[in-house]
């Protein structure tokens, strides 16, 4: 069963690598800007949404858009959507194909709540499930850059929670976020360290590592200068790499590949592959906004005024000069996971060289 939609995952990733889909494949979804947190790197937390997409416009939005075979709910802390359930039901319903949900989590909402929902996805069927447990440091450095005294802990404790979950969950892949800036930059053996005192069999594989992100529409922190000095973010992020082990599976495979042209990326400034924006994927955010990716603060529409059909959307002028754009070269570089893989996904020397 997986199986298939694996294989329609893998199809359609290849197919989108000769030309713009029909109907975009991937999905990235902030259901909510609401967020606990108080980080350094990210200005979401400082949003007051109002107004954003209701569980019954979402649920009209599943039902009319049905390509999606993987999806990416994200916020702001998606935990805090207390209808997240029913969120993932409805993609479930109709998009048949969908193969792989990823979701990423600060760990601040109770952990027992998160851990149940994490059931609660599961037991949707879905076939794949991953969760990103943030982490940017050891427990002070985190505790700082993330601004909540105790999120070290309490991201330990959920992320032990879920590796316990995963023994009777082959589906569920639980990883750490961590995100590079010139707030952790040289830290993170010490954090490895410092993670591997409370989960003893801890390997650089349980690590996914990203640099931290500017932009405009997603995590509004234009105004921030977070970024490391590049010889010393090659350094670390080098040094990652070697340490990483040989793992079976897609996800690693992946994630493998993402990091090692994470490294040319640093070194050469270039974004190593055109991204699928808008050729195979989206960014939704919870007002409803279309735009190309959480980096490309181009907004082509809003589902509110589409009655919540991307196809309209899918094919204006807007989404067609996004097209022309990246093929031009044009698009602003950037080397992010949500975008990334995607291209990867769809250039399979890449992944295996
Ligand atoms: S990075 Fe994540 S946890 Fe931090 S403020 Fe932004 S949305 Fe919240």
């Amino acid at each position: 069963m997986a199986s298939r939609e694996l294989f329609g995952l893998a199809a359609t990733a290849l197919r989108s690598n000769l030309a713009p889909l029909a109907h975009p494949y991937k999905l990235t979804f902030s259901i909510t800007y609401r967020c606990q947190s108080r980080c350094l790197t990210c200005n979401i937390w400082e949003m007051k949404p109002v107004n954003e997409l209701t569980l019954h416009e979402i649920e009209e939005f599943a039902r009319l858009n049905t390509s999606f075979r993987w999806i990416e709910l994200t916020g702001g802390e998606p935990f805090l959507r207390s209808d997240l359930i029913q969120i993932v039901k409805a993609f479930r319903e109709h998009s048949k194909g969908l193969y792989l949900l990823t979701m990423p989590t600060n760990s601040l909402c109770n952990a027992e709540m998160v851990l149940s929902r994490v059931k609660e996805v599961l037991a949707t069927g879905v076939p794949r499930l991953s969760i990103t447990v943030s982490l940017d440091g050891y427990r002070e450095l985190h505790d700082r850059i993330r601004g909540v005294p105790g999120n070290f802990d309490r991201a330990i404790s959920i992320f032990k929670g879920l590796r316990e979950m995963q023994k009777a969950h082959r589906n569920l892949f639980v990883i750490f976020g961590y995100t590079m800036s010139k707030f952790n930059q040289g830290q993170f053996e010490k954090t490895f360290e410092a993670v591997r005192n409370e989960i003893p069999d801890l390997s650089y594989n349980d690590f996914h590592i990203n640099l931290g992100q500017v932009s405009e529409i997603y995590y509004s922190n234009t105004d921030l200068d977070m970024k490391a000095p590049r010889d010393a973010l090659l350094g670390e992020l080098e040094s990652i790499v070697g340490k990483r082990r040989f793992q079976l599976g897609a996800i690693p495979a992946i994630e493998s590949a993402f990091l090692r042209n994470l490294v040319g990326y640093v070194r050469t400034g270039r974004t190593p592959l055109r991204s699928r924006s808008l050729d195979a994927s989206l960014f939704l955010d919870s007002y409803g906004s279309v735009f190309p990716s959480i980096m490309w603060g181009r907004k082509i529409g809003n589902i509110r005024e589409s009655g919540y059909s991307l196809d309209p959307i899918w094919r204006n002028t807007g989404a067609e000069e996004v097209r022309r754009l990246i093929r031009e070269d044009k698009e602003p570089s950037g080397w992010t996971a949500c975008e990334a893989y995607q291209a990867l996904v769809g250039n399979v020397p890449r992944i295996l060289i």
